[in-house]
């Protein structure tokens, strides 16, 4: 049976385990560093990534998790999520956060926020030619830079007319500015899934 992590310090992580366990996978919520051993993916959930970062530092699971990441294995991090998996995140507080890091871009922290804190808007599919997605964006981030392993998965319309990515995937690594979560849509989650079995 395919085990996927949800790392549990704060956020959105009791939604992304019910629809995980609605296509069939069993989870861990993730607290402790020993907990990763035995997991075939991890979700890093949407919420607050200063306090997510903070909280992971306090608990010993930054190291840890940069390990895991590093390792190889599938990791989605959804919003808070891809802000933490970013190896570069401007717009952060004074003093900067701890970030896992690994996928190469650079994130824009709060780059819908001024904006309007939060939207919805239909974006490509995970598998293409499948009919649009919803996405719903909560003071979400923006990928304002990638680097030549990271394939762009979906864009939105950004500032100036500049299309930002909203979802990308470098080797095992998936991540969304936006919350599949939130929605009805198993779609995004069984996409990671697919992703998840194929790697193990
Ligand atoms: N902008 C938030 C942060 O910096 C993320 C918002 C979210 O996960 N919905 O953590």
């Amino acid at each position: 049976m395919t085990t996927i992590g949800i790392l549990a310090l704060q956020g959105a992580f009791l939604e992304h385990e019910a629809m995980v366990k609605r296509l069939g996978a069993q989870t861990v919520q993730v607290r402790k560093p020993q907990q990763l051993d035995a997991l075939d993916g991890l979700i890093l959930p949407g919420g607050e990534s200063t306090t997510m970062g903070l909280v992971a530092e306090r608990w010993g699971l930054v190291e840890p998790l940069r390990g895991w990441v590093r390792s190889g294995r599938p990791v989605w991090g959804t919003c808070a999520g891809l802000i933490l998996l970013a190896e570069r995140a401007t717009g952060q507080k004074a003093g900067g956060q701890p970030l896992i890091g690994g996928l190469d871009v650079t994130v824009s922290r709060n780059y819908f926020g001024r904006q309007s804190e939060s939207f919805e808007s239909f974006l490509v599919a995970p598998v293409p030619g499948d009919p649009p997605v919803r996405a719903l964006f909560i003071r979400a981030p923006a990928i304002v830079e990638s680097g030549e392993e990271v394939t762009v998965l979906a864009t939105v319309a950004g500032h100036a007319e500049e299309e930002v990515a909203v979802a990308v995937s470098q080797g095992t690594l998936l991540a969304t500015a936006f919350h599949p979560e939130l929605t009805d849509d198993l779609r995004w989650h069984a996409f990671f899934l697919e992703r998840v079995r194929a790697a193990s």
